[in-house]
């Protein structure tokens, strides 16, 4: 099929909005979600500094086949973001990831944000970089067989924070970012990401979140963005990491509370991030969010970077006789993710070191 590469919209140009929406509402297809396998870098090296793996080119390939070819797997995912690098690498046997996916029906995703920097005048709050050359990277990374992009936009809780300064420039840069994407064939994940960081109680996190939702809609319509042809991937709504913990139901009803005044029902699907939830937590408070009962016009599904790869990255150790068992443990830790976007996961995925452990880390970049 043939799509055009116009940037318009209107009834003249029914192949890229056609494109569009058929990979975004792929992407939330029930059952599926996605592995945010797009670390930067030096994210990747954190990771395997923490596992006593060098961070080369070669233990970063190897780290990512691990993952892609973890026999079964693909059938629980309908996405996979990779960072630039990963993009253009191939199995050992010589197979781009690309094709890899492809055969496992499963679209390739491209991180496109170029990271933060701090909004002067700010008490440490941030600004996403990467828009001047975003459309030619765009262009690039869709020849390249990528059909979706990520662009994190933070913002933080605090006695002040967000301001409405930092809530209206990420809201914009998102909205400039996902038209861009549109306009050059890619889904845009839109992700305006509010830390856990802080000692906040949930109905704190609960208003903000609205606030920052409400704003990110008002500023997606503004610029004109297909709302079909793309996907929204919030945080959760939980208590700060210093607050006291409550219930996946309590996390559930505020969550889909948020999203049901905020989120209009033209975008297909909510692809959480884990933002330091341990990998059991952000199993059971996905699965409790689609066993509520209540007006849910979008699928609820996981876009899982630490609590998808956590103890799996333990397992593997960077030694290639590990590689079995870590695929093991990674697969378990996809089907039961599978199994919580459509409510019936019954536990039992946690049986893995390190899957109940808290993945938080203060201040996190991606
Ligand atoms: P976590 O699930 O580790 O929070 O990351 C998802 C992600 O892609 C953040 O941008």
């Amino acid at each position: 099929m043939m799509f055009c590469t116009s940037i318009h919209f209107s009834s003249d140009c029914f192949g890229c909005a056609d494109e569009l929406i058929a990979n975004a509402t792929y992407i939330g297809t029930p059952g599926k979600g996605i592995l945010a396998a797009d670390e930067s870098t030096g994210t990747i090296g954190k990771r395997l500094s923490s596992i006593n793996v060098e961070n080369v080119e070669s233990n970063r390939r190897a780290l990512r086949e691990l993952l892609f070819t973890t026999p079964g797997v693909l059938q629980y995912l309908s996405g996979v973001i990779l960072y630039e690098e990963t993009l253009y690498q191939k199995t050992a046997a010589g197979k781009p990831f690309v094709d890899v996916m492809k055969e496992g029906g499963v679209l390739p995703g491209i991180k496109v944000d170029k990271g933060t920097v701090e909004l002067a005048g700010t008490n440490g709050e941030t600004t996403t970089q990467g828009l001047d050359d975003l459309a030619q990277r765009c262009q690039k990374y869709y020849s390249a067989g990528a059909r979706f992009a990520k662009w994190r936009a933070v913002l933080k809780i605090g006695p002040n924070e967000p301001s409405q300064l930092a809530i209206n420039e990420n809201a914009n840069g998102l909205a400039r970012y996902a038209i861009i994407c549109q306009e050059n064939g890619l889904v845009p994940i839109v992700e305006p990401e509010i830390l856990v960081d802080g000692p906040h109680d949930i109905k704190k996190c609960a208003d903000v979140t609205e606030r920052v939702l409400a704003a990110c809609y008002k500023a997606l319509n503004d610029h004109h963005i297909l709302l079909e042809g793309t996907l929204l991937k919030p945080n959760m709504v939980t208590p700060g990491s210093d607050a006291a913990r409550v219930a996946p139901e309590v996390i559930a009803e505020h969550t889909v509370r948020a999203l049901q005044r905020t989120m209009p029902a033209a975008v297909p699907a909510v692809v959480f991030l884990s933002g330091g939830q341990s990998e059991e937590e952000a199993t059971v408070n996905l699965n409790a969010m689609n066993k509520l009962k209540t007006k849910k016009p979008w699928s609820l599904s996981f876009s899982y970077g630490r609590a998808l790869q956590q103890s799996t990255l333990k397992a593997w150790s960077g030694k290639a006789e590990n590689i079995p068992k870590a695929q093991t443990v990674f697969h378990a830790r996809c089907k039961a993710n599978s199994e919580a976007t459509l409510g019936t996961y019954q536990g039992g995925a946690a049986m893995s070191e390190g899957a109940s452990e808290s993945l938080h880390v203060k201040d996190y970049k991606y």
